[in-house]
């Protein structure tokens, strides 16, 4: 696999970035994941004022501020191991953010990240979120309609329940935020030749085989 590839993986709340991060580790791809959301739900659980901060923004489905984010993602790539694919997933999301993408990779002596944006529409995204299941011990994420057991993590026995901010109002307010944003971000990437879409109304499985077809694209 081409080590020289980076990859923003991109989607409103629900699209499926976590399951298709899943099924890529499944699959055998070697890659480094960076993903802001779970880094921001670490820092929210610490018992400080950031801590605090932090989580009354996201209960609410509201963004953090930029220049916190960017400092967050740059030190998150510094210390990721850079010899793998490197996934970013929940960045950049506003245009604050996208100005300073290219230039952090830049500075990391990273290949510029391409785009593989997970495209689905509201409705789907409120359905797939409202049935959303999170396992409080490893952090998989389940379909609830998918499962036997809706209690227990098939992966490690842990205890399932619905993440804080699957709200109806914090889903509808983090899709809405999402959408003011896509256009620009769609676009720099777009005219850049680093732009792949993947229609994420279909079936899991053949959203995964079109995931796999970019990646392997990159295959020296
Ligand atoms: P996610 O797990 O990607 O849905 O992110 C959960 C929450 O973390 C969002 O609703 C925001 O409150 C916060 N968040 C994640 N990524 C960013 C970002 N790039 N900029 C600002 N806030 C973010």
């Amino acid at each position: 696999m081409a080590k020289d590839l980076n990859i923003i993986l991109f989607g409103a709340p629900g699209a499926g970035k976590s399951t298709h991060v899943e099924m890529l580790q499944d699959a055998g791809v070697d890659f480094s994941l960076v993903s802001l959301g779970k880094i921001l739900r670490d820092r929210a659980a610490e018992d400080s004022d950031t801590g605090r901060k932090i989580k009354e923004t996201m209960s609410k489905g509201d963004l953090l501020d930029d220049f916190f984010i960017r400092e967050l993602v740059k030190d998150a790539l510094r210390d990721v191991d850079k010899s793998k694919i490197v996934i970013l997933d929940g960045f950049p999301r506003t245009l604050g953010q996208l100005e300073v993408t290219d230039q952090i990779f830049a500075d990391l002596e990273m290949a510029l990240p391409i785009m593989i944006y997970i495209k689905i529409t509201q409705e789907e995204a409120v359905r797939r979120l409202s049935g959303r299941l999170i396992c409080s011990e490893c952090k998989s994420t389940y379909q609830e309609e998918f499962l036997d057991d809706k209690e227990k993590c098939e992966k490690c026995g842990g205890k399932l329940a619905q993440r804080e901010d699957d709200t109806p109002e914090a889903i509808k307010n983090r899709f809405d935020l999402f959408e003011m944003q896509i256009d620009l971000i769609k676009h720099y990437f777009e005219t850049r030749g680093r732009y792949y879409e993947i229609d994420g109304l279909k079936e899991r499985h053949e959203r995964h085989e079109d995931i796999m077809k970019v990646i392997n694209s990159f295959n020296d």
